[in-house]
């Protein structure tokens, strides 16, 4: 394969307001702390460590901040890219296009008050949870690189400063829908969906790309909660249209399950709560739809109904992909009515006893005992027709679990990187069971509650 930057800038030739023309601001002395190599292989990209510190800009790239809105815990505002650039889009040699991101790498006309840096530990840490969601099997964005710029970014304290390269199929968000929506004009609106159709919905009409984007969300928010994830910040510009998670800031994997669980300190109120997660991501695709109206058709009352019908078919999809999912998960090899009444009530006793979400699906696995207060449940369970290869492929045996994430962030923020690489070995391949693994299954020795986690800016 030939490594080689490819890239083009097709976001480019959307209408000029969609984005600003911006370079990286270089920086002081930059250093290459991971690397993807991997990634980088199938995406035929070389490993040129100044330029994924925004020293040079690779042969090919017209860097460009987007343009974006959102509403942020509800509340819409003016967003955009504050502290990232688009590199462009490297095509890759199957010709598949992934846009190359750098996130952290100085301010532009939408950083607001913001410095347009990021801090070594939360850019280290959204490359190993986005890595290890690939593994897992959740469509999100990869990381390709992060590295250090030996400046320093002021925070509640002095903080190393990083630069995080990311690689999505694009960066396309509800909220760039809403910032065609309503500072542009039904023209923009046209164009940015017209785009997105050809870059993630050939040959779809406006109400198809409407349904399968609706059918995408339904089936990652399933995905997420089949494996325990919190995304922690679902505000309409950190939802992708392409169906991929974005932006790890405050996102944890649950620990003991309670569908309450929230660990983000700006979550007050706990909007974007577990079991919230669908809800919210209906809400969202609501603000999406209503951008698209005059779109989905001539008559506007026509269009409002498709919409509404559109949006409601969000649950009915996403109830079927859990409903697979958690059959898959417990081994079922045929559906059958009583199925949803075996799922909650194994839900009810983990949230009861307090029950680790991940530890006690692998114990399933693995043919362990959940605990006197499962015996019943364990007894009716059992009595189905249950594959054991089938639980493996749906329950992972390593999620990056809190407390060996903040271990392994602490230990590179003293330059020391050992742990890890060996965190992201250990999930490398989550569904292998390997002894290797045995470790970073383990709970912490004290309970891990108020864990918190924060936006990472
Ligand atoms: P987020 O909460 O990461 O989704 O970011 C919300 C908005 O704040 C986006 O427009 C970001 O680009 C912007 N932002 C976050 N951190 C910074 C920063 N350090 N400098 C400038 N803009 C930022
Ligand atoms: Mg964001």
């Amino acid at each position: 394969m030939p490594v080689k930057w490819n890239l083009d800038n097709s976001y480019t030739k959307l209408p000029a307001h969609f984005y600003s023309k911006q370079a990286p601001s270089p920086v002081r002395s930059p250093r290459l702390v991971i690397f993807n190599h991997a990634l980088a292989a199938s995406l035929g990209v070389p490993p040129e460590p100044e330029v994924f510190a925004g020293n040079a800009i690779p042969e090919g790239s017209q860097p460009i901040a987007q343009a974006y809105a959102g509403h942020q815990f509800g509340y819409f505002t003016m967003l955009g890219d504050g502290r990232a650039l688009l590199l462009g889009e490297q095509i890759t040699s199957s010709c598949e296009r992934f846009d190359i991101q750098l996130k952290g790498s100085g301010r532009t006309i939408y950083s607001r008050g913001g410095d347009g840096r990021a801090a070594l530990g939360p850019m280290l840490r959204e490359y190993v949870m986005s890595e290890a969601m690939h593994a897992l099997g959740i469509p999100t964005t990869r990381s390709l690189a992060v590295a250090a710029t030996g400046e320093t970014v002021r925070r509640e304290k002095n903080l190393p400063g990083a630069i995080l390269t990311r690689v999505a199929s694009s960066h396309i968000r509800v909220g760039t829908f809403q910032y065609a929506a309503r500072f542009g004009t039904p023209e923009d609106v046209r164009r940015l969906a017209d785009y997105t159709i050809e870059r993630h919905f050939p040959g779809l009409t406006y109400p198809q790309m409407l349904r399968e984007a609706i059918n995408r969300q339904a089936l990652l928010i399933a995905r997420w909660q089949l494996i325990g994830f919190i995304h922690g910040v679902m505000n309409t510009d950190n939802m992708a249209v392409s169906g991929e998670t974005i932006d790890y800031g405050p996102c944890a994997f649950m620990d003991a399950y309670h569908p309450a669980t929230v660990f983000s300190s700006i979550d007050t109120q706990g909007r974007y709560a577990f079991e919230k997660q669908p809800k919210m991501a209906a809400w969202n695709l609501a603000r999406f739809a209503e951008t698209l109206l005059p779109l989905l058709h001539e008559n506007q009352d026509e269009a409002v109904r498709i919409a509404q019908e559109e949006i409601v078919g969000f649950w009915a999809l996403h109830e079927n992909y859990w409903l697979a999912g958690m059959r898959a998960k417990l081994g079922l090899l045929e559906a059958q009515a009583e199925d949803e009444a075996l799922i909650d009530e194994l839900l009810e006793l983990m949230q009861q006893t307090r029950a680790d979400y991940t530890n006690t699906f692998r114990s399933l696995t693995l043919g362990g005992e959940l605990g006197p207060a499962f015996a019943h449940w364990h007894e009716k369970w059992r009595q189905r027709p249950i594959e054991q290869a089938l639980m493996k492929r749906n329950n992972p045996a390593v999620i990056p679990r809190n407390h060996r994430m903040e271990e392994a962030l602490a230990a590179a923020g003293q330059g020391d990187l050992s742990l890890i690489e060996q965190f992201q070995n250990a999930l490398r391949d989550p569904y292998e069971y390997t002894q290797s693994q045995e470790e970073y299954a383990k709970l912490p020795a004290g309970a891990a509650c108020g864990y918190r986690t924060f936006c990472g800016t």
